[in-house]
């Protein structure tokens, strides 16, 4: 099922194509249709197509000159990691070029005295942290983070369970360089933090591929902490794991994370990691605190208690690191276990007030019964990012319509609450239909100014993020029809 059905190919790219084989060499640019469909979609699998070329650059010196060339024959391009994005952000663009930075995996510089290390694009996200270990690591922590690749992290601003307690990506950067749109390289920021003049790291963390190719990220490590303690609670209701989180917040105890399942994915996640979790329950916490050994005893006790006072009857602390990593295998478990209660889900990520846990639960509880659907639900609930899992079989016809409906409905529920559209995910192709319930139009105005600056032809990843793409105003001279106006896969602005 392919709710973007595939777009038809339009223009001949050959002398391009030849032009890319010149740069990266012949076994590295695929054109045949069995190489392409390896690409043909990224995590969200609901969203297809295929490229007219897919190049796989060793060096940033030959992103540029890809770029280059495709900016010289008016052709668009995708960006893409390791695929693994769940918001179709990777998904290719027909009659565009999709350029694969997995080759780019080299740790370029490991500076643990100033905290600092330097990475190509393609290199994983848990590489970093292995990287610098035992004595540093890098805390944004995506679930996928065996196969995600930093650059993928950067362009969606990735996040992860223990950024309760430590940030985002956004945090994370403090030097990146780019190839712009044009193939122009530039560098913004260095080892140094918050270099002088305009945050343009911070607009290009999170822009989704829009603004250009990340060739090169410094990036900021921490210290490990001294200690982790680890529990997982049980509770008969979500609404009362849903006021541990509050309590524990208002106590002032700062987790590294807090993450909750409720009962539907306890039970596909115990299916998959026979963690001993019991099924039937209606909630589990896991509850994660680090740092400096003695103040972590005294305020994992708090935890403990806040969590008996809330209802828990079953609290289990990790004896060691073999049952630490027991419990966060069966979290992270969770999205791909679904596959083993359904044929098909679908995967949301919104955001709401962590305050607003238990009524937004209760009104998932009342759409899952509307649409006779089951829904799952697994999140990062200190930060109230919610990953709500609409279970459907797309054997049945209409279903797979019924389920991304469904998750927009939960999409609206969030914003009623004073949330957001997107957590982690990125807007991709999937959510950027929801942009303008979330903002006005002088808002997406001024996103699609600053996107224009970055990218006046309009070639960088297009038809993703903006609700109705679009080109970049008049150029002097006559008017000419863009190719993706041609295509109609933009309108001018
Ligand atoms: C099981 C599972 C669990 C997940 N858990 C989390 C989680 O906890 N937190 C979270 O934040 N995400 C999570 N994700 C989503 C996903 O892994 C992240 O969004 C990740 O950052 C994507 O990295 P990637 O290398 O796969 O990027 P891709 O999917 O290949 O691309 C994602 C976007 O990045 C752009 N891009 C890629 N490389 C570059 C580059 N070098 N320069 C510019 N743009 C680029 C692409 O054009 C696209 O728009 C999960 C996904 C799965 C499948």
């Amino acid at each position: 099922m392919s709710i973007a059905p595939e777009q038809e190919q339009t223009r001949d790219l050959t002398s391009l194509v030849e032009e890319l084989r010149a740069v990266v060499g012949d076994e590295w640019v695929y054109t045949q249709e069995h190489q392409l469909r390896t690409y043909e979609s990224d995590g969200l699998l609901q969203y297809q197509g295929i490229p007219a070329a897919a190049v796989l650059p060793g060096s940033a010196e030959e992103v540029q000159a890809v770029v280059r060339a495709c900016a010289a024959a008016e052709v668009p391009f995708v960006a893409r990691g390791a695929g693994s994005g769940l918001s179709g952000g990777a998904l290719p663009v027909a009659d565009g070029i999709l350029i694969v930075l997995s080759r780019m995996k080299r740790v370029l510089d490991v500076d643990l005295p100033n905290q600092r290390v330097c990475v190509e694009p393609g290199v994983t996200n848990a590489e970093v942290s292995s990287a610098v270990a035992p004595d540093f690591f890098y805390p944004p922590d995506p679930s996928s983070q065996i196969v995600c690749t930093i650059g993928g992290n950067l362009a969606e601003n990735s996040g992860g369970a223990h950024c309760f307690k430590y940030g985002f990506t956004t945090n994370y950067v403090c030097g990146l360089e780019l190839v712009l749109p044009d193939g122009e390289m530039i560098q913004l920021g260095g080892k140094e933090l918050d270099a002088p003049g305009y945050d343009l790291i911070g607009a290009f963390v999170g822009s989704e591929g829009t603004l250009g190719i990340a060739t090169k990220a410094w990036l900021r490590v921490v210290p490990a902490p001294e200690t982790t303690k680890t529990l997982v609670a049980f509770f008969d209701s979500t609404s009362d794991a849903g006021r541990v989180v509050s309590e524990i917040v208002q106590a002032g105890v700062v987790p590294g994370a807090i993450e909750m399942m409720d009962k539907l994915a306890i039970e596909a996640s115990e299916e998959m990691a026979h963690a001993g979790y019991p099924v039937g329950r209606a909630a589990a916490l896991l509850v994660e605190l680090d740092g400096a050994e003695r103040e972590c005893e005294a305020r994992f006790e708090d935890v403990v208690e806040i969590c008996e006072r809330c209802g828990s009857d079953d609290i289990r602390i990790a004896k060691d690191e073999a049952e630490r990593q027991l419990f966060w295998k069966t979290r992270k478990a969770a999205f791909p276990a679904m596959g083993r209660l359904s044929p098909n889900y679908f995967v949301q990520d919104g955001v709401i007030p962590r305050t607003k846990l238990p009524e937004v639960l209760e009104r998932l509880d009342e759409l899952s019964e509307e649409y006779g659907m089951r829904v799952a639900n697994v999140f990062h609930a200190g930060d109230g990012n919610l990953h709500p899992l609409v279970c459907y079989d797309g054997r049945k016809e209409g279903e797979a319509e019924r389920a991304e409906e469904l998750s927009g409905r939960i999409l609206d529920v969030c914003l009623e609450a004073g949330g957001s559209i997107t957590g982690e995910h990125g807007v991709g192709v999937d959510k950027k239909k929801h942009m303008p319930k979330m903002f006005e139009e002088p808002d997406l105005a001024a996103f699609q100014r600053l996107r224009c600056s970055f990218d006046p032809a309009g070639l960088a990843n297009p038809t993703k993020v903006m609700p109705t793409p679009r080109l970049c105003g008049e150029v002097p001279g006559p008017y000419r029809v863009h190719p993706l106006e041609a295509a109609g896969l933009a309108e001018r602005f």
